[in-house]
């Protein structure tokens, strides 16, 4: 299996080669033609597996270049998860010239919001500093197209399921949810209830 087999544009193939990717991993291998296909999908994946990577290239390919406004938002529960998972983007999307804003607490307002006030395809960021954005009318979620929420089992044991739930409640209903996490007790599966739409599960 080659990425070349996939539907993605000769930007992104550029970016993976430079990466040195030479073919993609197994959880990418189940995720990339289902993301493409638009469905949503819930991954039970440990970190090192190539899970970002899994997201991050079908949400490049799906973005629109010429849009303005944030099209895709990532949720990590940590600020070193969140950059991290910028700098992966960035990388992904650099030929496509791709723009990604990162948004993460215990840090100045100031350059993120500068960011956000920029043309921006992808924010990501930890659910606190989410909300603190949409409060102040510094986020604009209104096409937002692709949700990701990372490190789910991580963030609900860090507390953060209020603030999910309404970072969740202010994104248009017409959209695409992916869901990754090492495991899957309960309350991520009624997370995944209320929020997916006929998900697929992959487990690697
Ligand atoms: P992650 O599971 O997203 O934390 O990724 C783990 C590591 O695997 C990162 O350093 C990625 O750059 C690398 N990686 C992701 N996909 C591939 C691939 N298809 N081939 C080789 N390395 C990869």
């Amino acid at each position: 299996i080659n990425f070349k087999d996939y539907n993605i544009g000769g930007e992104l193939l550029k970016a993976i080669e430079l990466l040195n990717f030479k073919s993609p991993t197994k959880v990418q291998q189940e995720v990339i033609p289902a993301a493409l296909e638009g469905r949503d999908i819930t991954v039970k994946s440990q970190t090192g597996s190539g899970k970002t990577a899994a997201f991050a290239i079908p949400i490049c390919q799906m973005v629109e270049w010429e849009e303005n406004k944030p099209q895709a938002l990532v949720i990590t529960p940590t600020r070193e998860l969140a950059i991290q998972v910028q700098d992966d983007f960035f990388n992904i999307g650099r030929f496509k010239r791709l723009k990604v804003a990162s948004i993460y607490g215990k840090s100045p307002y100031r350059r993120q919001e500068r960011e956000l006030r920029q043309k921006t395809h992808v924010v990501v960021g930890t659910p606190g500093r989410i909300i603190d954005h949409i409060e102040r009318g510094t986020l604009d979620t209104s096409c937002i197209k692709y949700l990701v929420l990372d490190e789910a089992d991580e963030m609900l044991s860090m507390g953060f399921i209020e603030q999910i739930e309404a970072v969740i409640g202010s994104l248009p209903k017409e959209r695409m949810t992916m869901l990754f996490s090492a495991t899957m007790p309960a309350d991520i599966h009624s997370l995944c209830s209320r929020y997916m739409e006929d998900p697929i599960s992959i487990e690697i």
